[in-house]
């Protein structure tokens, strides 16, 4: 829209000056990441023993000489957060014993005394509180038990100005660089409790604090339309820090290494709903064939999540550094994605949607579907009447009541109690009464259930018994 009236210069000139006078009119819709993703794409090598980090320029780090201190210690000089399902312990708890994973997050900004971004005197504390929470919902509905090393880097500054939407944040998820498709060190950690590396974070994430992006910090209520939602950022980095994202570059090969990439390039479908990327050989000798350039920008490629589901996948008719990195809103039939490629004034997600969590479960982790995707603060006045007969017996069809639901395709998928996939199908919504959300033919054992039902801007929730 924006770059059609740009096409006279008379309305430029509007613009421009429109701009001035309102400038949250304009540039509603910032990108969630940084342009240049080759810095924040890193793999890790190791040199006489260490274990350094490279990024696709071949820039090394070697770690932070505070990752090897003891936590404790760390803890105590509030550099670091100990963040888990229970809370965000201070130095008083942090010799407890925790349950389900647990996130070490280090902020550098505080580290460095800076007095800025995460350490800003009047900002700071709120700041570090919305991550903590994003981190602590991500504990919750991760049911590995290891943890993960997170370094805050320093924050950075860019201001929103005419014709510059620059990016909100970056995160980095180092993995190994070996040939083929590799966990990155977070999911590695998380899921063995076993440290990949004393020395290096398992990943990175940094926020953008320009002056005149208006965020919202709260967590409870909702950002006004002039507001960018810090916790929603939060969610989408930690998301990509946790290994949802790829390596692909413009030229179909890798942006970190020749022939490294990473466990979700794996799972990206073509627009055949074949696999994207192909290997052919094995250890040292493993290739990945180069797909076709033009798939890339053909808005036709697709994630291969888990029950069969395909979610589309960002690839614009431009590549850019966004391109295989995210989910696509504007091709999505069934809700919005924490993971599109950017943000609105306004717009804000405490949750991830279903395929979101599937996509972490297809990842490796163990994910409790219903408790990542279940909202607290749905309309619970619409909950009791949508799906009926319930209890239901076994082998009989579940209706689902659309009525008031303007959306075309609802996706519903059924949960068991510990958060197993036990069904999901599209249901198409016709708008002529009651429609079939579980087909009589598949035999769900008598059991408790969550049916999760999501539209476009719409999500509800309903335990089923079947008897
Ligand atoms: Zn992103």
């Amino acid at each position: 829209m924006k770059n059609r009236i740009l096409k006279t210069s008379k309305s430029t000139l509007l613009l421009f000056t429109a701009y001035f006078l309102f400038p949250e009119a304009y540039a509603q819709e910032l990108p969630f990441d940084h342009p240049d993703k080759k810095k924040f794409s890193a793999t890790v090598v190791y040199e006489n023993g260490e274990a350094k980090m490279v990024n696709g320029y071949g820039e090394m780090s070697f770690g932070e000489a505070y990752f090897s201190r003891p936590l404790a210690e760390r803890v105590q000089n509030r550099y670091t957060y100990i963040v888990s399902a229970r809370g965000i312990e201070g130095p008083e708890k942090s010799n407890e014993e925790n349950a389900g994973v647990r996130f070490n997050i280090t902020y550098k900004d505080v580290v460095l005394g800076s007095g800025t971004g995460f350490d800003d005197p009047t900002y700071g504390q709120q700041r570090r509180d919305a991550l903590n929470a994003a981190f602590q919902y991500l504990s919750s509905i991760i049911n590995n038990t290891g943890e993960a090393d997170v370094q805050i880097d320093p924050s950075f500054f860019q201001n929103i100005t005419p014709g510059n939407t620059p990016p909100l944040a970056t995160s980095t998820a180092p993995s190994n660089a070996s040939r083929g498709f590799n966990d990155c060190l977070a999911f590695r950690h998380l899921n063995t409790g076993t440290d990949p590396s004393n020395s290096l974070p398992d990943g990175i994430l940094s926020f953008n604090f320009g002056n005149n992006i208006n965020y919202y910090y709260g967590i409870d209520g909702a950002p006004t339309n002039n507001q960018y939602d810090f916790f929603t950022v939060a969610l989408h980095e930690i998301i990509h820090m946790l290994g949802f994202t790829s390596y692909v570059n413009a030229s179909g090969t890798s942006q970190a290494a020749a022939n490294v990439f990473t466990a979700f390039d794996e799972f990206i479908l073509d627009p055949g709903y074949n696999p994207l990327l192909v290997t052919s050989g094995s250890g040292s000798n493993l290739t990945v064939a180069v797909p076709q350039v033009s798939y890339l920008t053909s808005n036709d490629l697709w994630f291969d999540n888990m029950n069969g589901l395909s979610t589309p996948v960002h690839a614009p008719g431009t590549f850019s550094a966004s391109s295989l990195d995210h989910f696509d809103n504007s091709r999505s039939t069934n809700g919005k994605f924490v993971m599109n490629n950017s943000l609105s004034k306004g717009e804000y997600y405490r949750n991830l949607h279903a395929e979101e969590a599937l996509a972490l479960v297809r990842l490796g982790y163990d994910i409790n579907i219903s408790m990542a995707t279940s909202v607290e603060d749905m309309p619970q006045s619409n909950a009791d009447a949508r799906i009926y007969p319930n209890p239901a017996t076994s082998g009989e069809g579940v209706k689902i009541n659309l009525q008031g639901v303007n959306k075309p395709e609802i996706l519903v998928v059924v949960y068991d109690m510990l958060g197993r996939v036990s069904y999901s199908k599209v249901v198409m919504n016709n708008g002529s009464g009651p429609l079939t959300a579980i087909d009589p033919h598949n035999n769900l054992a008598p059991g408790m259930y969550i049916v999760i039902g999501s539209s476009k801007d719409e999500l509800f929730n309903q335990k089923l018994v079947i008897e």
